[in-house]
């Protein structure tokens, strides 16, 4: 049995018994654009080096919205660190964002979650299956001595490493969410739909199942049904926030019909920017989503917290940034505040 309880109160599990749970990703790409770590290797050196901006940025999520503030530790796995010749700084950076995470949780009532990723090194043999059990097991474990209140297991395109991922998980008794990222083809890399592969994870144990990064909101959305249609549990959705269709269903096959200049020829990952998706696109992904009856949401890599507070709104909650939703109507020119001057209001057409 999974132990659940937060810290705060209530557990994972227990919220989403009582309504959907958001949970904020996309630190990487967040700190990739501000100038804090590098495009290509993705490692979050950030959290040794500025800990004091991590941790805002945790809070500016929570304020726009989010449930859960999830541990920085997306590929700060050792593959990573030996790829940048700092694999001595594995532990140190892993207990780093575990302890900043979970202030920020204390000081704000989210939920507080551990997170292991896809590790790069799962080739299917035997070999890789032992590595990326040790490369689980000691960030887990980092992740229990630190209390999370649960572990993200994500960015999964194996089913394989996905279960070997939740393995570890579930031996520390605390809950389990696992999303796989699907590549252009509509199976995983060991083939199976996404909808099997949820399912035989739910079978596995894993509390939730689901689909992150990769896909944008509307190449996502249809695998989402097949999912929730196949599985019994909570199901999870954590799109990227990008225009993705379906000649171009990933971030990764995006190409820019405005822009021809972007490095190796594909927008991916730093010239993207005219792809995103608004906050109303978020939102009305946010409602399909729910209307499917799937419970835990986010948005992942290209999210900033304007689009966690669309989906917030879109689910019913007034967080805090809310008291800062667009209100056009005290705009000098758009606006309809009598007190306004009529001579910009009758300006529109030129604007
Ligand atoms: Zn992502």
């Amino acid at each position: 049995m999974s132990t659940d309880s937060s810290a705060n109160g209530h557990g994972l599990l227990d919220r989403l018994a009582a309504g959907p749970v958001i949970c904020a990703e996309g630190y990487l790409f967040e700190f990739e654009r501000r100038g804090y770590l590098q495009a290509g290797a993705f490692v979050p050196e950030v959290v040794l080096e500025h800990p004091d901006l991590v941790a805002q940025l945790h809070r500016e999520f929570v304020h726009a919205g989010s449930d859960v503030v999830e541990a920085f530790t997306y590929y700060a796995h050792r593959e990573k660190l030996r790829l940048i010749g700092k694999e001595h700084l594995l532990e140190a950076m892993n207990r780093q964002a575990l302890a900043i995470a979970k202030e920020v949780a204390a000081e704000s009532g989210a939920l507080f979650a551990g997170n292991i990723c896809n590790t790069n090194v799962y080739v299917g043999d035997d070999e890789s299956k032992r590595a990326v059990r040790a490369m689980f097991e000691e960030q887990v474990g980092w992740a229990l001595e630190a209390d999370v209140d649960y572990v993200i297991g994500e960015t999964f395109s194996w089913t394989e490493e996905a279960l070997i991922a939740l393995d570890v998980i579930k031996q520390t008794g605390k809950p389990a969410v696992i999303t796989l990222a699907m590549h252009q083809e509509p199976v995983t890399r060991d083939g199976l739909t996404p909808q099997d592969a949820c399912r035989r994870l739910e079978d596995a144990g894993a509390d939730v199942v689901g689909l992150n990064c990769i896909r944008g909101p509307r190449t996502m959305l249809p695998m989402l049904q097949a999912i929730r249609w196949q599985v019994n549990g909570h199901v999870a959705a954590l799109p990227v926030p990008y225009r993705t269709h379906d000649e171009e269903p990933t971030f990764q096959s995006l190409r820019d019909p405005g822009f021809a200049g972007a490095p190796g020829g594909r927008p991916f990952p730093t010239a993207l920017d005219p792809l995103m998706c608004t906050r109303y696109e978020i939102a009305d992904f946010a409602r399909d989503a729910y209307d499917l009856g799937i419970r835990y949401l986010g948005v992942c890599c290209g999210a900033g917290p304007h689009h966690i507070r669309a989906m917030a709104e879109a689910l019913g909650r007034t967080p805090p940034a809310s008291r800062f939703t667009a209100d056009m109507s005290r705009h000098a020119f758009l606006g309809t505040d009598p007190s306004l001057k009529v001579e910009n209001r009758e300006y529109v057409a030129e604007l």
